[in-house]
């Protein structure tokens, strides 16, 4: 890393909010920008200028408990393979975990694609297999190609539990709930590789909320956050984009085209927030047959928080994770109670490795 370019720019962003009369909060909507701007340290150094607030913007962190027990459920049926990316098996559920049903006897495989699920489905015609689809615009695509090929394979045991999630819709009902004062949003440089820039423009322009689009190097980041802190202290709100090497204003049309293809937009409920419209993705009608809630009449029910946690606010932004009893107690990674604590890219388990502070109690040092 270019130290001399990594001063420069902490010193911009240091000159920029001494201009101002209050601290600026800056929200990074993403996971990855979590786990980054804690682990390389970004969050340390530039913490006196500002204040980083973690946004909703972990898959495992915002799908809702209804759906982690419709997948137990599910799980528990005799000929049923459930796969899945790692970190959804240890989220808890009514009735435990995957993890602890797989424990009980059910078939749960951890997965890196989905086409480790299609292939699997392919060579065990005798079970039906499940395939977890979480997760925003990055990994929806996979899912469906993946559908697509299930479609030219003939396989009638492949199934999809969709709650792929939208990252624009989100962000839009966040900011008309209020609960958030933020100056300006730190966008997701891979997500945005598939969206593209343009995509943020009726954030920029209806909440006048500037946008800028960033990758998960440190120096990136930096630039990210000072290029956020100028359009503020100018009074500006646009669509920037920091990590032009990677994304383009349109996005990814084959990625695009691919889930206009297969998926419609749907309302989506996501933990604590509620339904959010046109927020998620559905399988069109001509796919129905891989929907795993009309194909094995599973139902997803309704979202709850575990006793105690504040996950729902967490991911909203409104309260940081020490402001949890539960934090760094009787909630650490080891024993997650939320998914918050569970997912690599959650925020509690991102300020739990990360943060300056005693894990055996919410004693924050940090701010
Ligand atoms: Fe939920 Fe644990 Fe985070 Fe508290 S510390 S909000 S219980 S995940």
């Amino acid at each position: 890393m270019d130290k001399r370019k990594v001063q420069q720019l902490v010193e911009r962003i240091a000159r920029l909010s001494r201009r101002s009369e209050r601290r600026y909060a800056v929200m990074e909507i993403c996971g990855t920008h979590t786990v980054s701007l804690l682990r390389s340290g970004v969050k340390s150094l530039v913490g006196d200028a500002l204040r980083l607030i973690s946004g909703p913007g972990c898959p495992v962190c915002v799908t809702s408990q209804g759906y982690v027990d419709a997948a137990c459920e599910l799980a528990m049926r005799p000929n049923v393979t459930i796969c899945t990316y790692g970190d959804m098996v240890r989220v808890p559920g009514r009735r435990g975990s995957l993890e602890q049903h797989q424990a009980r006897g059910a078939e749960v495989r951890v997965v890196y694609s989905p086409r480790d699920p299609l292939q699997y489905a392919a060579d065990h015609p005798d079970r039906q297999v499940v395939f977890l689809a979480v997760g925003f615009e990055t990994t929806a695509p996979a899912t469906a190609a993946t559908i697509l090929e299930a479609e030219r394979l003939g396989l009638r045991n492949f199934f999809a539990l969709t709650a792929h999630k939208l990252v624009i819709p989100a962000v839009s009902a966040l900011l008309s709930d209020g609960g958030a004062a933020i100056d300006g949003l730190l966008c997701p440089g891979h997500v945005s590789i598939v969206i593209g820039a343009d995509a943020y423009r009726p954030i920029a322009d209806n909440w006048a909320m500037p946008c800028v689009i960033a990758g998960f190097e440190p120096l990136n980041m930096l630039a990210g956050i000072a290029a956020l802190l100028a359009q503020a202290d100018t009074g500006r709100a646009e669509v920037e984009n920091v990590y032009g090497v990677a994304v383009s204003p349109g996005g990814n049309r084959v990625a695009q085209d691919l889930l206009a293809r297969v998926f419609a937009p749907a309302p989506a409920v996501w933990r604590a927030i509620g339904t959010i419209d046109a927020s998620g993705l559905e399988l069109r009608e001509q796919y129905s047959r891989f929907d795993a809630v009309r194909q094995l009449g599973v139902e997803i029910g309704p979202d709850y928080e575990p006793p105690g946690c504040l996950c729902g606010q967490v991911i909203q932004g409104k309260v940081e994770p020490t402001a949890c009893s539960l934090f760094g107690g009787e909630c650490s990674p080891i024993r997650p109670i939320g998914p918050c604590m569970v997912s690599s890219e959650g925020t509690c388990a991102a300020w739990y490795k990360y943060s300056r502070h005693d894990n055996t109690r919410a004693q924050v040092t940090q701010e």
